[in-house]
């Protein structure tokens, strides 16, 4: 992303303001910024949590496949019917 001067607009900006980070070009719009009154930015801990929900989206090798977690609800199932046989006969 291009630095901009946040006082004339200027692209090649060799200063940032300590206090809220706008980059500016010269000490002399850093003298007209400070006349602003900045304040300081605002933490941005939301899109940090937004950043982290999406990573955990992506399935990791310890994910377990989709495939094996039908395999497992079906056999549990399978083992229900076993267990009540009573029940077994009145789904089939
Ligand atoms: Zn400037
Ligand atoms: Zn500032």
């Amino acid at each position: 992303m291009e630095k901009v001067c946040c006082v004339c607009k200027r692209t090649e900006c060799s200063y940032k303001c300590p206090v809220c980070r706008e980059p500016y070009c010269s000490t002399a719009c850093c003298k007209v910024h400070k006349e602003s009154n900045c304040e300081p930015p605002k933490p941005q801990q939301s899109e940090a949590t937004k950043v982290n929900t999406i990573k955990y989206e992506f399935p990791t090798e310890d994910t377990v496949p989709i495939e094996k977690l039908q395999q497992l609800h079906s056999s549990k199932e399978l083992k229900n019917c076993l267990r009540n046989p009573h029940k077994w006969q009145m789904h089939v």
